[in-house]
C-alpha cells in the first residue's frame, strides 16, 4: 500500500523536525499504511446498537478475523519496530514460541484496556512499556476501518466528550472553518464529532472559571490548550480552515508536541485511560471451506 502525499510529506517534516522519533514514524508510518488494506474493511461487523447513553459504537462488537491477518500484521510492526532500534524481542519471541495468542494480542489493544495490556505484558516479560507503546498502532487498522464503516451511524448529537466510535478520549480539537464550530478529534480511530465550546471533554466541567486556554510562545496563533481546572485535563486546538484528514490526526497529534509541554509544565495532563471503555471480542472467522472439510481453524 501507499501512503498519499500528504501523509508522506508530513511524516517527512516531522522527521525533520524530530529526528528523535525516528523509531516511532517508522511504526506510524507502517500502522498507517496497513490501515489501507482491504483485508480489514471485511472484518468489520455491523455495531449492535445505536450508541444510546453515550456507548461507543464498537462496545460489544465481535469481530471475526482470520488469524494469518493478525499473525502477519504482528510479524510485520514487530520487525518495523526492531529495525528502527526499538527492542521487542520479548513480545516477538513469545509470538514466536506461540506463547501467546495474536487474537488476544489485538483485542486487548482493541479495547484500549491499559490495565488489561499490562497484564499482557507482565505475562510476556515485556517490562518496557513496549506492548503499551505499540497497542495503538496495533489496533489502528481495525479501529481506522470500523471508523470508515460507521461514520453515518454516530449519532448527530454526541454530547460526550470520548470518541463515538471507539471509546478514546480526543487527541485534538479543531475549530473549523469561517463559522468556527469546535470538533474533537480522536487520534485512534480518527473520528470527528461536533462539541460545544464551554465545556471540559473529559469531566464535563461548564463553569467558564474553571475552563481557561493557554498558549506557547512557540506555538502559531492558531493553535492554543483548552485546560480545565476541575479535573487538570488538556485538550489542545488547532484551528483549521477543512477538517484534518481522519489518518492524519495522528500526525497533527505529534507535530503539536510543544503544547503538550506547555500543559505538562503548567501541570495539566491527558487522562491516563481511554474515555468510555469498550469491550470487544475478536474471533476467528468461520471459514465455508474448512467447515465443509471438518479442520480447525
Ligand atoms: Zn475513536
Ligand atoms: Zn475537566
Amino acid at each position: 500500500m501507499i501512503l498519499t502525499l500528504s501523509s508522506r510529506a508530513l511524516l517527512t517534516a516531522l522527521d525533520r523536525e524530530h529526528p528523535e522519533w525516528r523509531p516511532l514514524l517508522a511504526v506510524v508510518e507502517e500502522a498507517m499504511r496497513e490501515a489501507q488494506r482491504p483485508d480489514w474493511a471485511r472484518v468489520v461487523p455491523t455495531p449492535g446498537h445505536s450508541g444510546e447513553g453515550g456507548r461507543p459504537l464498537l462496545d460489544g462488537a465481535v469481530i471475526s478475523v482470520a488469524p494469518r491477518l493478525v499473525r502477519r500484521w504482528l510479524r510485520r510492526i514487530l520487525g518495523i519496530a526492531a529495525s528502527a532500534g526499538t527492542d521487542v524481542r520479548p513480545l516477538a519471541t513469545a509470538m514466536a514460541a506461540r506463547r501467546v495468542d495474536p487474537l488476544v494480542v489485538l483485542e486487548t489493544a482493541v479495547s484500549q484496556d491499559v490495565s488489561r495490556l499490562d497484564h499482557l505484558a507482565r505475562t510476556l516479560d515485556d517490562d518496557r512499556g513496549v506492548l503499551r507503546g505499540l497497542a495503538p498502532l496495533i489496533a489502528r487498522p481495525v479501529l481506522q476501518a470500523c471508523r470508515r464503516a460507521w461514520t453515518s451511524r454516530v449519532p448527530e448529537i454526541w454530547a460526550w466528550g470520548h470518541c463515538p466510535i471507539c471509546g478514546g478520549w480526543p487527541a485534538v480539537a479543531e475549530i473549523r472553518g469561517l463559522g468556527g464550530s469546535r470538533h474533537l478529534r480522536c487520534g485512534a480511530c480518527g473520528s470527528d464529532w461536533r462539541t460545544e465550546w464551554l465545556r471540559c471533554s473529559f469531566c464535563g466541567q461548564d463553569d467558564h472559571e474553571q475552563l481557561g486556554s493557554l498558549a506557547s510562545a512557540e506555538s502559531l496563533a492558531r493553535e492554543a490548550i483548552a485546560v480545565c481546572d476541575g479535573c487538570n485535563g488538556y485538550v489542545k486546538t488547532i484551528t483549521t480552515l477543512a477538517p484534518i484528514r481522519p489518518e492524519h490526526v495522528i500526525l497533527q497529534d505529534l507535530g503539536s508536541c510543544v503544547l503538550d509541554v506547555v500543559a505538562l509544565e503548567r501541570g495539566y495532563r491527558r487522562p491516563p485511560a481511554t474515555g468510555r471503555g469498550v469491550a470487544v471480542s475478536i474471533v476467528v472467522t468461520r471459514s465455508r471451506l474448512r467447515d465443509v472439510l471438518g479442520l480447525r481453524p
